[in-house]
């Protein structure tokens, strides 16, 4: 019970975490396409103004110049992505071995600021926007102050931007200006060379920010994308693949402790089921135990009913059916005949002084002989006929379907059957006869006492006139 209320309470917990972590990974994609359209604005912007920038930088022998002069053509080549990347890169690398021209403590603090930007979104935008700050007031310093109320209006613009998208249109009046600036002063070759190569190293610097957040976001949503997959299945091989940035540490924890969470809460499920699964066997086993003892019983009972039923309508002594039976057949049968005038005789058979045998050999070897006479009976009837035992040492026969003649002759073979028994009792040999009445239903015969009556009345007839003979009325 307990059990059951901890485990319920850590799905409900692990449930509230994988909500969490879904809305997290959902902030991930959102700030990834972020991202890629930073990224995407970025080389834009390069493609824009490096190549007219770039055009007014002299042939120098240097390396930071001579990389960016590459990326300049590259982008204005149009040139695949993934070279402009390497490009980068080596404008990035070129711009680190060149070393800043001036102050380079505070550069070196500014990019270590940038690539620390990881930290969060909020502190890379404000990093991202202080960069472009910096850029604009080493511009006021540089160029004319014709040019300084433009530049103030871009930084107060900067400074209260919001989103990269800001800064990013705010960034792009700036290259304007700049642009127009270089082409205004494009007579003084060197001086301008110089501070391109400022101005580029500056964005550079920035922009990196961008590429650095770009590369460990895409990681890291990869890794997310594997975990939502890996949610469903492969939930083991995940924290090897979880490959988080620095900025990410949290969730990188987060994503482990929940895996954690759900590797327990699969266990503990797995333990569930499996102990349901057994609960639900034995059910099932108990219920197939009950259910085949129910059906044992069900049929015993149904057994029971039978024999109770063929109890109900045989004579215990000689088997063949009873006075019940009897009178529950030649009811249908005179129902059958008063309805379609279907015929039926009635049989009614006596022993012969039966007393006697009684009297002469014991009660038991007159029950003998009962059974003797209804087995010698039987063979002679159809299946349709039925030997009842009326009462004491009489019986009757009910035939369907036949008429008295046709039951005088079954009733003549019947008599002869048992007149040839011979039943031996130590010396002696017992023999029987029996007398027969038999009678056929008549139009007018109201029920089937009459046509008993009337059978009963030709055995009377066949004592009378001497036993051991079929009468028929
Ligand atoms: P008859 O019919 O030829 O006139 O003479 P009976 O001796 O057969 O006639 P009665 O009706 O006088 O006697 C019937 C005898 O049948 C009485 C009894 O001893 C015997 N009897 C009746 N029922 C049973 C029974 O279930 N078992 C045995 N052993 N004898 C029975
Ligand atoms: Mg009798
Ligand atoms: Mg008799």
């Amino acid at each position: 019970m307990m059990d059951d209320q901890n485990r319920d309470k850590q799905i409900i917990e692990l449930t509230a975490k994988v909500e969490k972590l879904q809305s997290q990974k959902d902030l991930l994609l959102k700030e990834l396409n972020q991202t890629e359209e930073a990224l995407e604005a970025t080389v834009s912007m390069y493609a824009r103004y490096f190549p007219p920038i770039l055009d007014y930088i002299q042939d120098q022998n240097d390396s930071f110049i001579s990389a960016t002069r590459e990326l300049g053509l590259a982008l204005k080549n149009g040139e695949p992505k993934s070279r402009i990347e390497t490009l980068l890169t080596r404008v990035q690398t070129e711009m680190l071995k060149d070393g800043p021209d001036t102050d380079g403590k505070e550069k070196s603090s500014f990019i270590s600021g940038l690539l620390k930007g990881s930290e969060g979104g909020d502190l890379y935008l404000e990093n991202f926007k202080q960069g472009y700050i910096e850029l604009v007031n080493v511009l006021k310093e540089t160029i004319d102050s014709a040019y300084t109320p433009k530049l103030n209006q871009i930084a107060a613009g900067i400074l209260s931007a919001n989103s990269f998208d800001v800064v990013t249109k705010l960034r792009d009046h700036l290259f304007i200006l700049l642009q127009q600036y270089i082409y205004n002063v494009g007579s003084d070759r060197e001086k301008i060379t110089a501070f391109v190569k400022e101005i580029v190293r500056r964005i550079v610097q920035i922009e990196a920010g961008i590429t650095n957040t770009y590369e460990h976001t895409h990681t890291t949503v990869q890794a997310n994308e594997e975990f939502g997959s890996l949610l469903n299945r492969e939930i083991g091989d995940l924290r090897n693949s979880v490959d988080v940035s620095e900025r990410l540490e949290d969730l990188k924890t987060h994503v482990s402790q929940t895996l954690s969470s759900i590797e327990i809460a699969l266990k503990e499920k797995t333990a569930k089921d499996k102990a349901v699964k057994i609960i639900s066997e034995k059910n099932r086993s108990d219920f197939q135990v009950g259910f085949s003892r129910l059906k044992k019983e069900l049929d015993q009972a149904i057994r029971h009913s039978k024999d109770l039923e063929i109890k109900l309508n045989q004579d215990p002594l000689t088997k063949v059916y009873n006075r019940r039976a009897y009178v529950k057949r030649v009811s249908s049968e005179m129902e059958r005949f008063l309805r379609y005038k279907t015929l039926f005789s009635i049989l009614v058979i006596d022993i012969d002084f039966f007393k006697k045998v009684n009297d002469t050999y014991g009660h038991a070897i007159g029950d003998k002989c009962l059974q003797e006479i209804t087995k010698r009976t039987t063979p002679v009837l159809r299946k349709n006929d039925m030997l009842a035992r009326y009462g004491g040492e009489e019986f009757v026969v009910i035939m369907p379907e036949t008429d008295s003649q046709g039951a005088a002759i079954v009733a003549e073979k019947i008599r002869k059957n048992i007149e040839k028994i011979e039943f031996i009792y130590k010396t002696d040999t017992i023999r029987m006869t029996v007398s027969i009445g038999v009678s056929e239903v008549r139009d007018g015969d109201k029920s089937h006492e009459t046509v008993f009556e009337r059978a009963d009345a030709a055995l009377y007839k066949a004592k009378n006139e001497g036993r051991n003979r079929v009468m028929v009325l």
